[in-house]
Parts: C-alpha cells; sequence; structure tokens
C-alpha cells in the first residue's frame, strides 16, 4: 500500500498551469526525492499530496491516493489518514503550528486526535524520540509557545509532531532549511536511522541535490512543474542524462560552467521545453513536445517528454 500520484496538473484560477501532468508513487521503506530550484512546482506538490493546496491553485488534472483512499477528495477517511499515516512536514515550520499552543500540546495534538492518548501518556511515549532530535523535555520547555523557540527548534518540533504517531509514510518539505550545517548533518543520519527502523516510506524535497542525494534511493528533478528526469539516485548522480541534471550537479559541485540563471516565468514560458531558455543543447525542435532529444554522440538522452518521465 502506497502513496500514488498519477497524471496529477495543478494550474492557477485563471488557468494559468502550474505543474505538468506528474506521475510518481512511494511506500513504507521508500527514499524518493524530489529536487528543484525554487518556483519548480516542488511544494505546490507536497501541499497537494495533503489536500492542502493554497488559495487560487487547482487540480485540473489527475488523482492522488493513498493507502487506497483518494487524498484529492474530503473525505471522513482522507481525515483518519492525514497525521496518522501520513504525515507532511511543511517547509515553513510556522506553517504547521499553532501560535496559541504550548509546546507540550503541539505534540500530543495527533496522538489525542487519533490514538486518544492524554497528553502526559503522549510526552512520556514521545520523550526518547525528542531526546533523539536533541529537543529539552523540560517543564520550561514544554510550557513555551512557538515564537519562544528558535528556527532549528520549531523545524525538529515539527518533525516530532509528524512523527508522533508512527506514520507509515512522510512528506517532506525542505526539512534543513532553517538548520545549520552541523546540526543539519546530524538531522539527515538522524532520519536515515529513524527511516530504516520504523520502516518509513518517505517524500524528501528539496533544492539542494547534495542533500536529496544523501538520504534517497530514487530521484525526480523538476523544472518549471515539469519533471525533467527520474530514476535511482546513484545513477542520476553517476551518469545524469538531462541537461538541467547536468546543470544541478555542476551546481552541487560548485563547478563555474553552473551558471544559475532563471526559472521561466509561467506566463512566458516556452513552447515545449520549459528548459530551452537555458539550455546548451537547444535546437528548434525542443519547441515540439512527444520526442527524444539529443544524440548518440553526445550521449544525451534528454527526456523533456510531456508526462513520459516515471519514477522507476
Ligand atoms: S528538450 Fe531541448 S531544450 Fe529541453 S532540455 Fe532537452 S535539449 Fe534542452
Amino acid at each position: 500500500m502506497s502513496l500514488v500520484v498519477d497524471q496529477l496538473s495543478l494550474a492557477r484560477a485563471d488557468g494559468l498551469r502550474l505543474l505538468a501532468p506528474l506521475s510518481l508513487e512511494f511506500g513504507p521503506g521508500d527514499r524518493v526525492g524530489l529536487v528543484g530550484e525554487s518556483g519548480s512546482g516542488k511544494s505546490l506538490l507536497a501541499q497537494s499530496l495533503f489536500g492542502a493546496l493554497p488559495q487560487g491553485v487547482k487540480q485540473i488534472g489527475g488523482s492522488i491516493s493513498a493507502f487506497g483512499t483518494a487524498m484529492d477528495t474530503p473525505s471522513r477517511a482522507r481525515d483518519l489518514i492525514r497525521g496518522r499515516r501520513l504525515a507532511w512536514v511543511p517547509q515553513d515550520p510556522l506553517q504547521a503550528l499553532n501560535p496559541f499552543m504550548r509546546t507540550q500540546d503541539q505534540l500530543s495534538l495527533l496522538p489525542g486526535i487519533h490514538l486518544g492518548e492524554s497528553t502526559n501518556s503522549a510526552m512520556a511515549r514521545l520523550l526518547p524520540l525528542l531526546e533523539r532530535l536533541r529537543l529539552p523535555t523540560d517543564k520550561a520547555f514544554r510550557r513555551k509557545y512557538p515564537h519562544e523557540l528558535s528556527g532549528g527548534q520549531r523545524q525538529r518540533l515539527v518533525l516530532a509532531q509528524a512523527l508522533s504517531c508512527d506514520p507509515d509514510l512522510l512528506i517532506l518539505d525542505e526539512p534543513t532549511t532553517a538548520l545549520d550545517p552541523t546540526v543539519q548533518a546530524d538531522f539527515l543520519s538522524l532520519m536515515l536511522e529513524l527511516q530504516a527502523e520504523r520502516s518509513l516510506g518517505y517524500l524528501w524535497i528539496s533544492h539542494d541535490l547534495g542533500v536529496v542525494a544523501s538520504v534517497t534511493s530514487r530521484l525526480m528533478v523538476l523544472y518549471g512543474g515539469e519533471a525533467m528526469e527520474a530514476g535511482p539516485t546513484d545513477r542520476l548522480l553517476r551518469e545524469p542524462r538531462h541537461p538541467y541534471t547536468q546543470r544541478l550537479l555542476q551546481a552541487a559541485k560548485r563547478e563555474p560552467s553552473a551558471e544559475a540563471g532563471f526559472l521561466p516565468d509561467p506566463k512566458e514560458r516556452p513552447k515545449g521545453c520549459p528548459f530551452q531558455p537555458r539550455c546548451p543543447k537547444v535546437e528548434a525542435s525542443c519547441a515540439t513536445w512527444g520526442v527524444w532529444r539529443g544524440s548518440q554522440e553526445d550521449g544525451l538522452r534528454c527526456e523533456s517528454k510531456l508526462g513520459g518521465v516515471t519514477l522507476l
């Protein structure tokens, strides 16, 4: 049983497309990554998986299901899955935390709803997890409000909250942005430990190829709301086939050839492949969808075929 995204497509209320038909699937034990620049559509995808699209964005095609239940339609069954079997760590911790609730109430909220646990019972059960996340466990900390915590503490509190009901699947949206580099390294190894111990399946979303590469076994590369390339992480790192993946890799290695450039404005995106303005291999036929690009000689096997990239 898993989370299945089948040809999902998102658009603004005025019809402007933000996410092209995109498919992926992951289940318990899977470590899947989604990487791309800010504005590539990663967070919109994460929000849609949890049924939390922002105002003004709508699903115009495809479907999302988790454990056989539709996640794109409100229902009692969906409410029972969200927070219990499928949990979400949003990009902005303040989005997940209630500013008027103390730490202990934030942590015992989901166990109270889904497991019928009291605050004291939930806190006692979660104590080892808080210690592993290097969160204080004293009474003073438990009584603090989100604005009294550091950015790193808020980030780890949101993760503890997401893990509080021992979910099967987790969506992590840029979970390391508020952490300093030394804490980040600890956080990555802790996540790998927790994932293995709990057979947790996660979708790890990040702009940082170095981060997702270290914690995933499968990867999808997103650009301008389109899946560019997907496959086993080690293959993508060893032999990136798409010009944009190659560019991301150069940037991760801080190579000078990795000029930054900008994502296309959705209103001004070119016809066909969205990467055309920045692509060193661009040719006239890139404005047409549905064909494979590149040549045998240069080894390029461009995967910009609309809807044709699947996460193997
Ligand atoms: S379709 Fe053309 S422009 Fe797009 S990435 Fe491939 S070669 Fe470059």
